[in-house]
């Protein structure tokens, strides 16, 4: 799929935002994770397409509190009030859409593709999502003109953490491989599609070479944590600027670890099932 970014979009990226008045140490990272901008999603995951327009309210609004916005692997890097933006799937809208909203702020991030999708669509979606289109080999190009960080979200796009080791591996060598050779940077960074794993997983990703990998985890990613299953915070269309504001400072409150600990393996455990009887997860 064919997707450009308008020139006058690419006029509008403005200067990195100088005044930052935070200020201190971040002992914990705010890793921010989005997928779809405006595409529409089938109805039951309608979280998972955030308008442009509230794009833009909310990074402005995180700019206005003085945090820098860049993508994982540089804000792993970064001291000071770094807010990490990571953008699933690789959607066409991330260039005709996030793109200039994140330029208008002086924002980069890091965008997850899936190699063996490059250029099709979100076939692993229930329909009509199954359609939408993904970024071809030239609009990653272009992204990281812009840029921006590109990072494997496999080849496939199926649950990882239930995937026999040997095709875990064979997939994280071969998306690193057929993603570089694409865009002309390196991989450091990987995106776990459907948002979990193991700890023996993690360390199959760092031995592939990647610096750095990201779950879901519905949290603030500690900065001593390991480096390989970095937690973020799902923003969705109900995020309001003043909710970010709040979930980049808070994380989700309410939730308990140990209901979170309960949570990951019966969710593996319904996933693997999944993959046995076909049904695709999101
Ligand atoms: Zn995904």
């Amino acid at each position: 799929m064919r997707c450009v970014l308008g020139r006058s979009a690419a006029r509008r990226r403005s200067r990195k935002p100088d005044d930052l008045r935070v200020t201190g140490a971040v002992p914990r990272l705010p890793v921010l994770m989005y997928h779809a901008v405006g595409s529409p999603m089938p109805e039951r995951l309608h979280d998972l397409s955030v308008p442009p327009a509230l794009l833009a309210e909310q990074l402005a609004a995180l700019a206005g509190d003085g945090y820098r916005m860049t993508g994982l692997t540089e804000a792993l890097g970064s001291d000071g009030p770094v807010v990490a933006l990571t953008f699933d799937d690789a959607y066409c809208d991330f260039l005709t859409a996030a793109v200039p909203a994140l330029a208008a702020v002086g924002a980069t991030a890091t965008l997850y593709a899936p190699s063996r999708h490059v250029g099709g669509t979100a076939a692993w979606l229930p329909a009509p999502g199954d359609a939408l289109p993904l970024l071809d080999e030239e609009g990653l190009r272009e992204v990281v003109a812009e840029g921006h960080e590109v990072g494997s979200h496999g080849a496939e796009h199926v649950p990882f953490d239930v995937l026999p080791a040997r095709e875990a591996d064979a997939q994280l060598a071969e998306s690193r491989d057929r993603l570089e050779a694409a865009t002309g940077t390196p991989m450091r960074s990987f995106c776990y599609p459907h948002g979990y794993a193991s700890r023996r997983l993690a360390r199959r990703v760092a031995a592939a070479g990647y610096d750095n990998a990201c779950v879901i985890g519905h949290r603030l990613h500690r900065t001593d944590a390991d480096r390989h299953r970095v937690a973020r915070l799902m923003v969705t269309p109900a995020t309001s600027p003043d909710d970010l504001r709040r979930l980049v400072v808070e994380g989700v409150p309410g939730l308990a670890p140990r209901a979170k600990q309960v949570a990951g393996p019966a969710w593996r455990t319904a996933r693997r099932a999944a993959g046995l009887v076909g049904v695709r997860w999101t």
